[in-house]
């Protein structure tokens, strides 16, 4: 499976007017082409930039939105306005447009010529008002956008292009994304469930039922040597308990294992899903809660939630999705169990089983316990440590009337002690800005106790994300303030009341 973004492109839209006659619009042109070019070879933007013929009538800008919505290639569109382009022009096409919208605010030359600057120069480069006329009509419109202020030879404005870019990617996953939940929820649980109806209205993806028979179908078609390699790929990738190795007595539960991984595989390939959920309560025949399968399986790229998640799981997939080929991994997470001492409070992080390898450090041990709740034979799973380090949580929960995302940020740090007989992998962190005032916030707030624990991503994708899903935000960082935080949530209450959503 794995991601693949060679296909996508993000357009470069130049507005203009026909005021200024032909010379000037073919020195807009060629400057924009120049800046499309030097933002796609750029290494901060893993996704290619694409010029496009500078829009200078209603018509024009109207057109390149509708070829927009309907390019599958196209995950959404940078604009700027190198010269005026009154913006009444840009009406019809923003009201149309569904694809993801930057604002980049930005010049074709860094530096005012002060030898040479005539009135030449000043009808040329124009988007120090040009892109305040256009960005009224946005805000006008209330339509949600990023705004990218700076010279775009800059390095830091090319992050954050590059960060809007893989947030994009991540929305444009959301769009084709199918969501398989193996059983339902978990009985009685509240956070993990919702509207999966107003789901995909939202956010376009959809999420449908199935049960372990459906992976006990593929897990019955096996053939040998693909057990016999996938058993050799788990003795050569992973520091094997002795009673796992070949000829160890539990070896047996580590083929039990490795079926459910095919079978699962074979499932999520054959229906396109890119993100499921299980819960230990409707496992059917399945002998064993996968562990080690669903750990490989979020290695891979796929979003998980447990206990029926649906929502973590989606997250999870677009957030892997965002955070291709950046350093640091992403899994689904929980938290766990506190370390409370007097000087400093710490969260330790981890889940029954299911905690992705891709935030592992070095050494990975394969291990077989027992699970301790729903009565199936002992679960093969992947124990590791993590490394310290920045990361961030985020939860995905339904408000009833809306969809909130809270992140928090943390910080990884390294266990004080080994943890000689915990059986599942683990994470210790330090909220911020401290565990009394993140908790308190994160439980005003309504987060779930799941989350998806990234070592790649920022605060700042998720402010993307959430302005593209046009849906609430709420930040926990070195800022926050329980009474601000208060009176945030109030004023978002509000908000979400007086603006019903457009899609
Ligand atoms: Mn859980």
């Amino acid at each position: 499976m794995g991601i693949d973004i060679t296909a996508k492109e993000i357009w470069f839209v130049t507005g203009s007017q026909h005021l200024y006659g032909a010379d000037t619009l073919k020195q807009v042109a060629l400057n924009a082409k120049e800046i499309a070019i030097g933002l796609d070879a750029s290494d901060h933007v893993p996704v290619k930039i694409v010029f496009q013929p500078t829009v200078k009538t209603p018509q024009e800008i109207t057109d390149i939105c509708l070829n927009a919505n309907s390019d599958r290639k196209c995950i959404g569109i940078i604009t700027w306005m190198h010269t005026f382009s009154p913006a009444k022009m840009w009406i019809k096409g923003i009201s149309v447009l569904t694809k993801p919208l930057c604002h980049l605010h930005t010049q074709f030359n860094a530096e005012i010529p002060w030898d040479a600057i005539d009135m030449d120069f000043m009808n040329l480069n124009q988007s120090a008002h040009g892109d305040r006329e256009f960005g009224f009509l946005m805000s006008r419109m209330r339509k949600n956008r990023k705004v990218i202020v700076g010279h775009w030879k800059n390095g830091s404005i090319q992050k954050k292009i590059g960060i809007w870019s893989r947030v994009a990617l991540g929305w444009d996953e959301f769009q084709h994304l199918k969501v398989a939940r193996l059983g339902d929820n978990m009985r009685e649980v509240a956070v993990t469930d919702g509207d999966k109806v107003e789901a995909q209205l939202r956010f376009g993806f959809s999420v449908n039922g199935y049960d372990a028979s459906d992976v006990v179908a593929h897990i019955e078609k096996i053939s040998d040597s693909d057990l016999d390699r996938l058993l050799q790929v788990y003795d050569e990738s992973y520091d094997l308990t002795p009673s796992l190795k070949a000829g160890g007595e539990k070896r047996a539960s580590l083929v039990d294992a490795a079926k459910i991984e095919l079978g699962l595989r074979a499932f999520l390939e054959e229906g396109g899903f890119k993100a499921f959920t299980d819960t230990f309560e409707n496992l059917g025949e399945l002998k064993q809660l996968p562990g080690i399968a669903t750990q490989r399986l979020m290695a891979d790229g796929y979003g998980f939630g447990a206990e029926g998640d649906w929502k973590t799981a989606a997250l999870l997939r677009a957030m892997k999705v965002m955070s291709f080929g950046l350093n640091g991994g992403t899994s689904f997470m929980e938290d766990y169990t506190y370390h409370f001492t007097p000087e400093k409070a710490y969260v330790m992080g981890s889940h029954m089983l299911e905690i992705c390898p891709s935030v592992a450090d070095e050494e990975v041990a394969c291990e077989v316990h027992p699970l301790g709740i729903g009565g199936k034979e002992d679960p093969v799973r992947l124990v590791f440590n993590s490394p310290p380090g920045s990361a961030i949580n985020a939860s995905l929960i339904d408000m009833g009337n809306r969809f909130r995302l809270i992140v928090n940020e943390v910080q990884a740090v390294k266990p004080g002690e080994a943890l000689p007989k915990l059986p599942v992998a683990r994470v210790l962190w330090d909220a911020k800005p401290n565990l009394e005032i993140a908790a308190t916030a994160w439980i005003l707030a309504g987060g779930a106790h799941h989350t998806v624990y990234s070592q790649a991503l920022t605060i700042e994708y998720l402010e993307d994300f959430a302005e593209m899903a046009g849906i609430e935000l709420l930040v926990i960082d070195t800022q926050t303030s329980v009474r601000d935080f208060k009176d945030r949530i109030k004023a978002n209450e509000a908000y979400y009341h007086l603006f019903q959503r457009s899609f």
